[in-house]
């Protein structure tokens, strides 16, 4: 009833796509041989290491983020290889469940759902490891699952202090583009992504970065298609993506880096800065005298671009098929919590400005009234309040 108008996806991705991207990709088939596809790719390589902060390479492949997290695994590590994964939520178990079906032994190293990978504990554990057994640290900077954010830097740190020689791979499929992440500053060997969440483009092509030390870590025999060395460093252009470009992808890809470009990365993280105080500062409204949290306690160590939220009961199916049916409004579902009816996520990342979160927020305001569950007052007001002022006069 209430519904009709335009959708609004607020989920952790895909994110919604800016017309912009749309247009760029409504276009008759490009010419494979030469000519502007050749330069629109050189250009997106180049954007995308600045993008990552890093002097590394970057290869790109046809797929989602399970295909970067196979090319990161592919090239680097052999199987019988020893892969340490501190998890902080369910993508960090994925990542360690495709390292295990390739053939590589996987110790899981858990921080529950709420908390930051703690940099002590994990350097304890490498000075364990005398031998040097384990050959690569699987990090998830953005837990989309959880909406956790750790300190890569200091997963680093805690590497170095050990003495350890294994490679660190950062996961920033959530967070490229919303959350800060310096890959050379911050010392990641290897960086994956994707382009559906903050690039604001449709799903279908990811990224790989590495640095020197990757390099020099590289495996023989990785597969044709998997080898990152011909995608990043190719003597013809087909090599790129071992086969047929993405044509359009790769159209849609360097619009949206474009609309980022004319931002400016610190706008960009500003915004999505005050985007995510506004969501938290409705939660905690809400919260007062109601039962729905922030699945993360301390703000350092939360997302800019997805919040994890959790009710004391299992009312989140309920108001996320309500916020759809009547308000347009789709709410991203409890990934990998208990009970996941409990549980619902809000994307707030990519092309996305304050009337769309103000808009996903009082849909669940709305929502909450018209199921009757218990929720403190002024959720709605202590958002606009983040909003008037992170915006200004
Ligand atoms: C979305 C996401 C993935 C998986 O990406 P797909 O494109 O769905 O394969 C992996 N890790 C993180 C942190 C993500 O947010």
């Amino acid at each position: 009833m209430l519904a009709n108008g335009r959708d609004y996806l607020a989920i952790p991705g895909p994110s919604t796509i800016p017309d912009r991207v749309l247009r760029a990709m409504h276009r008759a088939a490009p010419n494979i041989y030469e000519g502007e596809l050749m330069e629109v790719t050189q250009s997106i390589v180049r954007d995308l290491r600045k993008l990552a902060c890093t002097t590394g390479d970057v290869g790109i492949y046809i797929g989602n983020g399970h295909a970067a997290w196979e090319a990161a695994l592919a090239n680097t590590c052999a199987p019988g290889d020893l892969v340490l994964v501190p998890a902080t939520g369910m993508f960090a178990h994925g990542w360690g469940e495709m390292a295990r079906r390739l053939g590589l032994r996987v110790e899981l190293m858990e921080f529950g759902m709420s908390d930051p990978v703690d940099p002590a504990r994990l350097e304890a554990r490498l000075r364990q490891d005398r031998a040097h057994e384990i050959r690569a640290i699987l990090g998830v900077f953005v837990d989309t699952s959880t909406g956790v954010l750790s300190d890569v830097g200091a997963m680093r740190d805690a590497r170095d202090a050990a003495g350890h020689p294994a490679l660190l791979m950062a996961d920033c499929i959530a967070s490229l583009g919303c959350d800060r992440f310096e890959m050379d500053a911050m010392g990641a060997d290897v960086m994956v992504s994707a382009c559906q969440k903050g690039l604001m483009t449709p799903p279908g092509v990811a990224f790989v970065w590495a640095n020197a030390r990757a390099q020099a870590a590289r495996v023989p025999d990785v597969s044709l298609y998997w080898d990152w060395a011909p995608r990043m460093v190719p003597e013809q252009f087909f090599q790129m993506f071992d086969g047929t470009a993405p044509t359009h992808h790769l159209f849609g890809l360097r619009e949206a880096l474009d609309m980022l470009e004319e931002e400016g990365m610190e706008a960009v993280f500003a915004r999505h800065e005050a985007l995510a105080q506004a969501v938290w500062a409705a939660v905690d409204a809400w919260g007062e005298g109601g039962t729905l949290r922030l699945n993360v306690a301390n703000p350092a160590a939360r997302s800019r671009a997805v919040t994890s939220l959790g009710f004391d009961a299992p009312v989140a199916e309920d108001l996320r098929a309500w916020c759809a049916e009547k308000t347009g409004v789709t709410l991203g579902i409890g990934l990998g919590r208990e009970p996941a009816a409990a549980w619902f996520r809000l994307g707030h990342m990519g092309h996305v400005n304050a009337h769309m979160v103000l808009g996903a927020l009082g849909a669940v305001d709305a929502g909450m009234k018209a199921l009757g569950i218990p929720h403190g007052p002024g959720g709605l007001e202590a958002a606009a309040s983040v909003i008037a002022e992170r915006a200004g006069p």
